[in-house]
């Protein structure tokens, strides 16, 4: 390997090559050359050894690290490799709960791993502004509020981890949340249980946000019934034997339940493909949780409204449940949608 500063010095480089392959009697091919341009500046470069022209290349390997124009990382080849090193370990025991212990594991992940990652960062100066197509989904410290979470957008296709579409969901939110056709249509290749059920579980995850916000003006005293209009009083199914909780507990003993069910390895084993009677379940988590949107829009109507406008959140349940049958129009009592006051007078007819 030789290196050089400018042409000037490569080109002399190459003349003393020429004169010691001569006086030694040897050859070297030119055309198993090749030579590789640090941060090019648009000059065409003409050099030559033994009156033939070297190839130009954009990456170069050597001693096993991948050299490349601009000299910095390959980022996306290096994650990759880790991740591979990580899938290949699997089968050694390197993976979730019932692996090998987990301080095992962490070595595993400490000798193999990480080094197979960081092996050309020790090389090159790691600069992440190269415009490489890495898409880094990180908060740093000191990150500004406005650019809180405002990576560029990938493809569903592109997402190549287990939580594909969970990731998808929260981009497409984050992207426009009053857009809710856009966040509920869903990409091709998306198993519909898989679908249903990331959906619900970001529903849960937002409705403890309108809660927190329950809890500064709902209190057991004033709402002692989980009730929405005069008709029903709501039964806490999170006891023995469902019992009548005030709105307030109702609230977070069905967003504890709903994670319990939601999370249980029992049901939910797995997040990229989910059983059928499984899917099932998911109609009654909808039913009770929808409860937290009533209560809140009769009995707290600007906090309601407050949240709505924020996150579109009931409206997109609404289509949501709708969409996919998990409910039955009489007991979407919040008139959200534009139509749906017509489909109850519909009903009632
Ligand atoms: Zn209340
Ligand atoms: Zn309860």
């Amino acid at each position: 390997m030789l290196c050089a500063t400018s042409e000037q010095d490569a080109s002399t480089q190459l003349r003393i090559i020429e004169s010691c392959t001569k006086n030694d009697r040897v050859k070297i091919n030119s055309k198993k050359n090749e030579i590789l341009l640090i941060n090019k500046k648009s000059k065409e470069l003409n050099l030559e050894l033994f009156n033939e022209k070297i190839s130009e290349k954009q990456t170069i390997k050597h001693l096993g690290i991948e050299r490349q124009d601009r000299n910095t990382p390959n980022v996306v080849n290096r994650i990759s490799t880790a991740r591979a090193t990580m899938y290949s370990l699997m089968g050694a025991g390197l993976h979730g709960i019932n692996g090998v212990n987990p301080l095992i594991s962490y070595k595993l992940w400490r000798t193999f791993v990480i080094p197979r990652m960081l092996y050309e960062g020790a090389a090159m100066k790691m600069k992440m502004a190269d415009g490489s197509t890495a898409v880094l989904r990180r908060n740093r410290p000191g990150t500004k509020a406005e650019m809180w979470s405002k990576w560029s957008d990938i493809a569903y296709e592109e997402m190549d981890n287990t939580l594909a579409v969970q990731q998808y969901i929260q981009q497409a939110i984050n992207k426009d949340v009053n857009d809710v056709e856009g966040i509920l249509n869903q990409p091709d290749g998306v198993d519909e249980g898989v679908w249903k059920y990331e959906h619900l579980r970001q529903f849960c995850m937002e409705l403890n946000g309108l809660s927190v916000k329950l809890q500064a003006e709902c209190n057991p005293e004033t709402c002692t019934q989980m009730t929405a209009t005069e008709q029903w009083i709501f039964l806490c199914a999170a006891h023995k034997t469902p019992k009548e909780c005030p709105a307030i507990d109702y609230t977070r003993h069905t967003l504890d339940g709903a994670a319990c069910l939601l999370n249980s390895n029992k049901y939910f084993p797995s997040r990229v493909s989910i059983k059928e009677s499984s899917v099932a379940k998911l109609g009654s988590v909808c039913r009770r949780v929808y409860r937290i949107f009533s209560h809140a829009y009769f009995h707290h109507r600007t906090l309601f409204d407050e949240y709505e406008n924020e996150t579109n959140l009931c409206k997109r349940f609404t289509i949501f449940v709708t969409k996919y049958n998990l409910m039955s129009k009489e007991n979407l009592i919040v008139p959200i949608l534009d139509d749906q006051e017509l489909i109850e007078g519909e009903s009632e007819a």
